[in-house]
């Protein structure tokens, strides 16, 4: 039992990782060119035809009656430092359904193709979900203008020119599924195994700055001098009182700070923070974000200090398809397990293709929450039921599918 976490486990340590004592599996490295080796064994002893697309995914095949095709996706590669079950459990649950098919000699009416994609975290080069993204058609050469990537494909038999070509026609496709662990506490906090995902959260990220004046902590008198970081201060509470006040699906994080000139005897001069605003939603989202901007304004004029705000990223929110939901909805009802819908607050591959096909993801519980960290733990009988959720969702599907 709980084949696909022991595949997992294994994949955790030895020439799988690149960094002795820790796992770390970055992009087109050695670890990954071992756990693509050993992946295709599995893919091919559970009945699948393998290969490698242009952009260094692997791809199993298992025909079906009919030529569509349904992807089964998640990634192999990891952070530095990385949990076992972030990326390679999806693949592995993948395989255990089409070894399942396989057992038995069953066809669905349309072909599973599990694809272990090869970057997602973006932990090699900086730019994350290379390999969906150009499955997806959501990237162009401009972005594969990238130091040292060339180099890498170039290690792996690949080629920059061709990378694109990893691009899926979505004419040929039934539609995405994902499984996943939710590297958050939600699910255990409801006490339940498994989440169907409604969406991925629309996410915008600002860099801030407040500029007020440098001097000396002890002749500069409290009503004269100009403090930047009470400012980053009063900001921060702010934040966070506009994120609470939000949906319960709204988070506001302030993740990451500098202090300038950052000495004990000197009155902060240049404060610098991040702000990162998500919400299932754009609406909730863009209203929170507005919030944040004028109160931030307001915080700098009052003060008298100079205010930079810089918007970084803008995400999209990427919503799972309605139909997809329901029918792993009833996969989940009819494994007997409760049915509980979630946004995922995380990026993943499946909002690469949320806009190309039918998509829909699968959380799983992870205890506490824990994630990006070697303390990812996942339940045993949790992953049977992932498996089994997804062989009852192949079913539903194959079942109301007409070409
Ligand atoms: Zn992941």
């Amino acid at each position: 039992m709980s084949r696909a976490k022991e595949r997992c486990d294994s994949l955790g340590e030895g020439r799988f990782t690149d960094m002795p004592g820790l796992l770390f599996r970055p992009y087109l490295g050695p670890a990954h060119k071992a756990a693509v080796e050993q992946l295709t064994a599995w893919m091919e002893e559970a009945g699948m035809s393998v290969r490698l697309d242009p952009s260094g995914s692997l791809i199993g095949r298992y025909e079906g009656t009919g030529m569509k095709t349904l992807l089964i996706g998640s990634h192999i590669d990891s952070v530095k430092d990385a949990g076992r079950y972030d990326g390679p459990l999806g693949i592995m649950l993948g395989i255990d359904c089409v070894a399942a098919l396989h057992q038995v000699g069953r066809r669905l009416p349309f072909a599973i193709e599990v694809v272990a994609f090869g970057d997602e975290e973006g932990s090699r080069f900086p730019s994350a979900m290379l390999c969906s993204r150009a499955m997806a058609g959501q990237i162009d050469d401009k972005s594969l203008e990238i130091d040292g990537l060339e180099g890498a494909l170039n290690d792996w038999g690949l080629d920059r020119a061709s990378f694109l070509n990893a691009k899926r026609d979505p004419a040929d496709l039934v539609g995405y599924i994902e499984a996943h662990i939710e590297q958050g506490p939600a699910l255990e906090a409801e006490g339940l195994a498994l989440g169907i995902v409604t969406g991925i959260a629309a996410q915008k990220r600002y860099s801030v700055r407040f500029v007020g004046i440098a001097g000396h902590a002890g002749t500069n008198s409290m009503a004269l001098r100009k403090d930047a970081l009470p400012a980053a201060a009063e900001a921060i509470l702010k934040i966070e009182e506009i994120g609470r006040a939000g949906p319960p699906d709204m988070v506001a994080t302030v993740g990451r700070m500098e202090v300038l000139p950052g000495a004990p005897n000197v009155v902060p001069g240049d404060v610098r923070f991040s702000v990162d605003v998500r919400a299932g939603t754009a609406e909730p989202r863009d209203k929170a974000a507005e919030e944040i901007e004028r109160a931030l304004a307001e915080i700098a004029e009052r003060r008298g200090l100079g205010l930079a705000v810089r918007l970084l990223h803008d995400l999209p929110p990427a919503p799972c398809d309605p139909a997809m939901m329901e029918r792993l909805e009833r996969a989940v009802t009819a494994i007997g397990q409760p049915v509980h819908r979630l946004v995922s607050g995380a990026g993943h591959d499946a909002m690469a293709f949320a806009d190309m096909t039918p998509t829909a993801m699968l959380f799983l519980r992870c205890e506490g929450g824990i994630s990006h960290n070697p303390l990812e733990r996942v339940f045993p009988a949790d992953v049977d039921l992932a498996r089994d959720a997804l062989l009852a969702f192949l079913d539903i599907l194959s079942e109301e599918y007409d070409g």
